[in-house]
């Protein structure tokens, strides 16, 4: 594994000294950055659909957005191709989650940060307001990463993007900080809008059953009790134990319905809704979940505020 992660920033850096001669460190120079896209425009490189949906909001029509993770693309276990170190290498400015998210490609992208502009969004987030969770059973706390589920805390991570992209391009400062406006009243009002429906659901009936624990924030910021069949990353390993434990839950909760994740294999979880059957209890599954991934682009859900919105349904309209 070690081996393996030497090599692969070896080659990052091999690309980086051969494909970007211009690359210093001087991060903050905005001239480099107009002359290096070709139309002109800074050249953006986000991780996960859900940072490039945030910086297409922020930086509008003065940037290229690249998502390196497209759809039914698993973060946790994501490792990147040849064409995204390409990718990394060209980019003027890169956004990254952090928190262990990209668990495979976070050291990689720490260590580019020391010859570009690379950013993790969640930098400058209120650490009190993270849910810690144990890692790997050996006992040491860490932050769960999915925070993109409290849309009251998602929108927090937006004045540290505005704030370095301004710094990028200063000359279209004014333009950055009112589309983060926009974006931020957006993202506002759907907060307040799953806030409300969420409350529809008879409190004895609020409980989300996934695939893997992505939901913890969801959970606490809406009141609704989460719970997935694997861990807070998909890396973790889960067994028999845990399918039969969550089968029991499910009966004596008299759970109505279990969600499937667009990028998260649905079998395990099928194996559970077989299991209450077995006892006796049909649990359906209330549709698809967009977890750690959006939808296709072009179409609704691959927008943050769409791929909520179809999650929101979904939860609402099968548990209510
Ligand atoms: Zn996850």
């Amino acid at each position: 594994m070690k081996c393996y992660q030497s090599i692969f920033v070896g080659l990052l850096f091999l690309f980086a000294a051969c494909g970007n001669p211009s690359t210093n460190s001087d991060s903050k120079n905005s001239d480099q950055t107009k002359v290096s896209g070709q139309d002109s425009k800074i050249e953006i490189v986000a991780t996960t659909g859900m940072i490039g949906d945030l910086l297409r909001n922020i930086a509008g029509n003065k940037a290229n957005v690249v998502s390196l993770m497209g759809p039914g693309v698993d973060p946790h276990l994501y490792k990147a191709t040849q064409g995204d170190l390409q990718r990394l290498t060209d980019a003027d400015i890169v956004f990254y989650h952090g928190l262990f998210l990209e668990g495979k490609m976070e050291e990689v992208l720490k260590k580019l940060g020391k010859r570009k502009p690379v950013f993790a969004v969640t930098n400058q987030l209120d650490k009190d307001k993270l849910i810690y969770i144990e890692h790997y059973g050996n006992g040491k706390k860490v932050p769960d990463p999915h925070i993109w589920f409290d849309t009251g805390l998602w929108l927090e991570v937006i004045p540290f993007v505005a704030d370095k992209l301004m710094d990028q391009d200063p000359e279209n400062a004014a333009y950055y900080k009112e589309n983060a406006r926009k974006h931020r009243a957006e993202l506002l009002a759907l907060h307040e809008e799953v806030k409300k429906q969420i409350s529809t659901i008879p409190s004895g009936q609020r409980i989300l059953i996934t695939a893997h624990d992505a939901f913890g924030y969801f959970g606490k910021a809406y009141d609704i009790e989460v719970k997935g069949l694997q861990g807070v990353s998909t890396s973790s390993e889960f067994g028999l134990k845990d399918v039969s434990n969550l089968v029991q839950q499910i009966i004596s909760n008299k759970v109505k319905a279990v969600f499937v994740e667009s990028s998260v294999p649905r079998k395990p979880l099928e194996a559970v809704i077989e299991g209450c059957k077995a006892k006796g209890h049909e649990v359906a599954i209330g549709g698809e979940l967009f977890s750690d991934a959006l939808g296709s682009e072009g179409t609704a859900e691959g927008t943050y505020l769409g791929a909520i919105k179809h999650n929101l349904k979904a939860i609402v309209n099968s548990l209510k």
